[in-house]
């Protein structure tokens, strides 16, 4: 892993995610590898073509006392969006919980995100959030293909504890199943693992994008060669997703859950 230091011009950026204002990426680059990952753009522009996504990180620099929680009043705030905010060598540069201690006192409406079972260290600074919610992102409960897919994040059974942990800590939580990968993704196990300590659910679909194609098609055939199929057929038929979002909305209003369907456009899915 290669690790730089890099000034940034500001820590707290404009959004284009739908719903939320404003992002909070604490480093450059992702320790986590996801080979479905969308953020890989980021190499373009950060000065590290020809480098490999997953293989360097920049630590942000930044004079942390310079930030202004109380711009964001009413406004909604996620970290991350590029990058995880719980990555192993957040560990010892500490960047997120840097700038959560300079946050705890906005009125914006938090929400972190991740794939790391680090993010229970920072429990007693989401107790002083007025209005936080922490979720984890989880694809499958298989911990062995997970470690294929997500190489650097924690396994799915100790995000899942982790979870519990936070709920448990009086703190709201969410699960996002994401990337729902087609014939994979059990999202109904997902939900029966984690609905005693989950306060909402988010979906978003696996989006093919031309760099994680061959990525996507090499693991699934390595794994799950009898899905290929379904896989090749997506390519054509993008009705597929269309039936995955009617099961998920049956089957949540079946459970009286608290849930959004994020599935997104892009690549050859959902249009
Ligand atoms: S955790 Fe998110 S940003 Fe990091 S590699 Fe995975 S998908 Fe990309």
């Amino acid at each position: 892993m290669k690790v730089n230091f890099r000034e940034a011009k500001s820590i707290v950026t404009k959004s284009n995610i739908p719903s939320i204002d404003y992002v909070i990426n604490p480093y450059t680059g992702c320790q986590h590898a996801c080979i479905y990952c969308y953020a890989e753009f980021m190499i373009r522009f950060t000065n590290h073509k020809g480098e490999k996504w997953g293989e360097f990180l920049d630590v942000k620099t930044f004079d942390f006392d310079k930030m202004t929680p109380q711009k964001y009043k009413g406004k909604r705030l996620l970290l991350s969006s590029v990058t995880d905010p719980y990555l192993p060598l957040e560990k010892k540069y500490l960047n997120t919980r840097k700038i959560l201690e300079k946050l705890v006192d906005t009125e914006a409406e938090v929400s972190i995100l991740t794939k790391s079972k680090l993010v229970t260290r920072d429990i007693d600074l989401f107790q002083q959030f007025k209005n936080i919610e922490v979720g984890i992102s989880i694809s499958t409960l298989d911990d062995d293909f997970a470690k294929k897919i997500e190489r650097g994040a924690s396994k799915p059974s100790d995000r899942i504890i982790a979870l519990k942990e936070i709920s448990n800590a009086g703190i709201k939580t969410y699960t996002f199943i994401s990337p729902f990968f087609p014939e994979i993704t059990d999202f109904k196990a997902i939900i029966k693992a984690t609905q005693s300590f989950t306060n909402q659910y988010s979906f978003e679909n696996l989006n093919f994008r031309p760099h994680n194609i061959p990525r996507i098609i090499k693991v699934i055939n390595a794994n799950y060669p009898q899905f290929l199929p379904v896989y090749e057929e997506l390519k054509k038929d993008r009705n597929y997703w269309n039936l995955v979002e009617m099961d998920i909305r049956n089957f949540c209003e079946k459970e009286n859950l608290n849930y959004k369907i994020e599935f997104h456009h892009g690549g050859f899915s959902k249009s």
